[in-house]
């Protein structure tokens, strides 16, 4: 059987164990279609407010209860995972190993994008749509986003050292918090047997956390069900016809990335069987769909990939960080909208910018938060220097803001597929991968 067909049936035997959260983003795409194709022909009543206002409330508070538990598992998991490697060597080679695997997904990732805009050209003869499509209040928005970013390179990178680690924690800035804990753990792992209270300590916190998910996984279905119907209904499908070379160039790639280059990886670096594989983190994949949010789903991805087999040591370390920091899918999703750009404007752009574009597009998207809308803000980097007039930008950038909600869903679901795929391949590397409980049927009961 085909590859791809393999890993549709395994997405598909993890949909059914977990048939309630499936079916509360399909009732939520529905329900949101409804609510859309409804207020485009009347005056919203108050029962559609009421509805809306219901909805809204319960996917708010499933995201933020999520949220609630994002610091403490993070600075737990890290601290836990450094100080279990414990000798340099291995941590070393960890760290190498998630560079490198990240790194070559990425690169796959801003190829296939360049190429995919290149080919089928999706920004041809859409200028007069985007133009009519951008409404004022999010150009307002927006212009202030790219003012924010425009020329401080410098300043963005310097700003990842964070002067106080206890403003970054109040104000939730992933990359800082992350380096912060990083050099506590090793400076922790360093420091020998003193840090077992210390450790311990984290050790607990970590247990909770997970607890603490368990509870709220209950809330799962309700929660996918409102943030998909809510997401839908502000946006609608009418727009996919207008510029559906758009939609299709990004589809298409997340297509490739999902079913081909994800496979490869698992398939030349590791004994990881990709169709097992698949099935093993469902949960987690329909979680990120319906969230947006891959921070949000870094709980369950853990708990996917640990009660399937990777070895805590390698979750807690790899998992927290390529949450953080590796965003392929949204790295491909800037090639392509800025290329969008760019030909919608009929800006013609040079095989230097080319080079530009992929690497600022895989830095844009390491700095971005795993969060509903994460990667359009750190687009603004992208777009800078490749000769848009400050009202293109903005009315450009505006509409992308306006159509990207159901591109976020997908490109979350591939950026925690990607975190996962390297996570197992490193496991599986270092004979941190039980296959016995991959396989076991005992394992596949209870996630959610
Ligand atoms: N929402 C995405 C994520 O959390 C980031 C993005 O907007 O691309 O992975």
């Amino acid at each position: 059987m085909k590859l791809h067909m393999q890993i549709l049936i395994a997405l598909g035997l993890g949909i059914k164990r977990n048939g309630h959260i499936f079916l509360g983003l399909i009732a939520g795409i529905i329900l949101g279609i409804a609510m859309h194709a409804y207020n485009a022909t009347h005056e919203p009543t108050a029962i559609y407010n009421v509805l809306y206002a219901v909805l809204n409330f319960i996917g708010q508070a499933f995201i933020r209860l999520i949220q609630m538990v994002i610091i403490p598992l993070v600075f737990s998991a890290i601290v836990i995972g450094i100080s279990s490697i414990g000798d340099n060597k291995q941590l070393g080679a960890f760290g190498i190993k998630m560079v490198v695997y990240y790194s070559i997904i990425s690169i796959a990732a801003v190829i296939i994008g360049l190429t995919l805009a290149w080919a089928i050209h999706p920004g041809n003869g859409v200028q007069s749509f985007i133009s009519q499509e951008s409404a004022v209040e999010t150009q307002q928005i927006v212009s202030q986003a790219i003012a924010d970013q425009k020329g401080h390179f410098s300043q963005l990178l310097i700003n990842l050292i964070p002067a106080n680690p206890m403003e970054a924690l109040s104000k939730g800035e992933m990359i800082p918090i992350i380096i912060f804990i990083m050099v506590f753990a090793i400076a922790l792992a360093k420091v020998g047997e003193i840090n077992r209270p210390v450790v311990s300590f984290f050790e607990s916190i970590f247990a909770a956390t997970m607890k603490v998910t368990d509870g709220i996984m209950y809330l799962a279905a309700p929660g996918i069900f409102a943030l998909t119907a809510t997401a839908i209904s502000s946006f609608g499908i009418s727009v996919f016809s207008s510029i559906s070379k758009y939609f299709l160039a990004i589809f298409i790639g997340f297509a490739i990335q999902l079913f081909v280059v994800y496979p490869i990886i698992m398939k030349v670096f590791s004994k990881v069987p990709v169709r097992l594989f698949f099935a093993a983190i469902a949960e987690a994949m329909m979680v990120g769909f319906g969230t947006a949010s891959s921070s949000a789903t870094l709980p369950l991805v853990i708990a996917c990939c640990e009660k399937r087999g990777i070895s805590h040591k390698v979750c807690s370390f790899v998992l927290p960080l390529g949450v953080t920091l590796n965003f392929d899918a949204t790295a491909m999703f800037q090639v392509i909208a800025v290329l969008f750009l760019t030909q919608a404007y009929g800006i013609s752009v040079e095989p230097l910018q080319i080079l530009q574009i992929a690497v600022l597009a895989i830095v844009a998207s390491s700095t971005c938060a795993g969060i509903p809308g994460g990667g359009i803000i750190t687009i603004a980097l992208v777009l800078n220097g490749l000769g848009l007039t400050p009202t293109q930008m903005v009315e450009g950038f505006a509409f992308l803001f306006a159509v990207d909600r159901i591109v976020d869903m997908f490109r979350t679901m591939l950026n925690i597929t990607s975190d996962a795929v390297v996570t197992a391949v490193i496991a599986d590397n270092e004979n941190e991968l039980n296959y016995d409980m991959l396989t076991s049927e005992e394992s596949y009961k209870d996630i959610i």
